[in-house]
C-alpha cells in the first residue's frame, strides 16, 4: 500500500514545526509512489477540527483526530496501530525528536515493522520508499529499503523541510480507539521551557558557541560566563552534536537544521566546523575559533584561530572581558 501515515504533535492550540515537516515530506513521497499522506493528531479539548483541517495545506489528504493525552507516546502508538490496521498504510513517517523516536520504536514493535532512525532524506524507487541515513560520523549514507508490510521512517530532528502546498482544508475523521492497558501507565507530570529557549540568538551581536569539545553539558557554563561578561548583547549557541546529546536546547542550535546568524563576533569553542554548522554562521563579521586540533576545519574560515584547550582559554577570556569592562 502506498499511503503514508504521519504523526503531528499538537500542544496548546499549535502544531510542532518538526511534525509539519514530516507531513510535507510524507505528502511529497506518497505522491511519488501513487499514494496519499494522512496525519494522526492526538489531543484534548483545545484540539479542534478547524485546526486539524489546516494540515491540508501541508499536504495531508486526511486527518485522524484522537481524543487523548498530548505528548505521551503509548496512546499515539495505539491510535496509529489502529489507523494502519484499518487503512493498510505502507509507511509511517515521523519528524524525529524524542517523542517521534519513542512512538516510532513502539509502533515498530507493535506491528513487527522495519524501522530506520535518524533519516535525513527519503526517496521513491520502483513504487517503494528508500530511507537515507548518515552513518560513520555522517561520512557515508546508508540506504534502507523495507521487507516488512509497514516501513517506519524516523527523521532527524528538522531534517524535513516544511512546504505549504496551497491545498485546501483536509477532511477530519474523529477516531474512537481503546487505550491498551499499559498506555495509561504514564502521565504527564510537567511541561516547561528548556534553559536558553527564550534567548534571542538571531538578534545577538556577540555569540559564544559551544560544541562537543566542551566535553559535557556542564561545560556550557564556560560559554555562559563569557557571554554574561560581554553583557546583554551576547548569547550562547550550540552545534547539533551537543543539542542531540541533550547538553543544550535545540533553540540554540546553529546550522543547516538550526538557525542562521550573522553577529559581529562569533566565538566558536570546541567546534570542528562541519559544513552543516558553517552554513549557519559563515556570514558572521568576525569568526574566532578555539580548538585544540590545529587541523580542525573551522580554522579554514576563521578570522582568528586559537589552538589550545578551551578549558584554559575561555576562563581567561572571561577575565579579560570583565577587566576591560571595569576600566
Ligand atoms: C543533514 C544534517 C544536518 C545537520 N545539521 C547540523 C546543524 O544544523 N548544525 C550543526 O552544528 N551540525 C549539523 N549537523 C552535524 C554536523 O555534521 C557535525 O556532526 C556537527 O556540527 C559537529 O559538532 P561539533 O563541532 O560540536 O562536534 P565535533 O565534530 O565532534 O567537534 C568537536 C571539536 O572539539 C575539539 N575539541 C575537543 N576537546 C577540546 C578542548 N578541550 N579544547 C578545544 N577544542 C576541543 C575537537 O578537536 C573537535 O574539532 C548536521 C548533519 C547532517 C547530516
Amino acid at each position: 500500500m502506498a499511503d503514508v501515515l504521519t504523526y503531528v504533535l499538537h500542544y496548546e492550540g499549535a502544531f510542532n514545526k518538526n511534525s509539519l515537516g514530516a507531513v510535507s515530506e510524507g505528502a511529497a513521497r506518497a505522491a511519488e509512489i501513487g499514494g496519499e499522506c494522512h496525519a494522526v493528531v492526538v489531543g484534548g479539548d483545545d484540539l479542534t477540527d478547524e485546526l486539524c483541517q489546516t494540515l491540508g495545506s501541508y499536504g495531508a489528504k486526511k486527518v485522524f483526530r484522537g481524543q487523548g493525552p498530548e505528548g505521551l507516546a503509548q496512546p499515539v502508538v495505539d491510535v496509529m496501530a489502529k489507523v494502519i490496521d484499518d487503512g493498510g498504510h505502507g509507511y509511517a513517517l515521523f519528524g524525529g525528536g524524542l517523542l517521534g523516536f519513542e512512538i516510532g520504536a513502539g509502533l515498530a514493535a507493535r506491528l513487527g515493522a522495519g524501522v530506520a532512525m535518524e533519516v535525513t532524506a527519503v526517496r521513491a524507487e520502483n513504487g517503494e520508499l528508500i530511507a537515507e541515513r548518515p552513518i560513520l560520523g555522517d561520512s557515508s549514507i546508508s540506504e534502507i529499503s523495507y521487507r516488512s508490510e509497514v516501513g517506519i521512517v524516523i527523521g532527524r530532528l528538522n531534517a524535513f523541510e516544511i512546504r505549504e502546498s496551497g491545498a485546501g482544508a483536509a477532511p477530519v475523521e474523529q477516531l474512537s480507539f481503546e487505550l491498551s492497558p499499559h498506555a495509561g501507565q504514564a502521565t504527564m507530570v510537567m511541561r516547561g521551557e528548556q534553559r536558553g529557549a527564550d534567548v534571542d540568538i538571531e538578534g545577538a551581536s556577540i555569540i559564544v558557541a559551544g560544541g562537543r569539545g566542551l566535553g559535557k553539558a556542564e561545560g556550557f557554563q564556560l560559554c555562559e560566563e563569557l557571554a554574561q561578561a560581554f553583557g546583554n548583547k551576547a548569547a550562547v549557541a550550540a552545534t547539533r552534536a551537543v543539542v542531540d546529546a541533550g547538553w543544550y536546547p535545540y533553540a540554540a542550535q546553529i546550522g543547516q537544521t538550526g538557525k542562521t546568524v550573522s553577529p559581529k563576533l562569533y566565538l566558536a569553542a570546541g567546534i570542528s566546523g562541519a559544513i552543516q554548522h558553517k552554513v549557519g554562521m559563515q556570514s558572521s563579521e568576525n569568526i574566532v575559533a578555539i580548538n585544540k586540533d590545529s587541523n580542525a576545519p573551522i580554522f579554514e574560515f576563521s578570522d582568528l584561530g586559537i589552538v589550545g584547550d578551551l578549558n584554559k582559554i575561555l576562563p581567561k577570556l572571561t577575565e579579560a572581558v570583565k577587566a576591560k569592562k571595569a576600566d
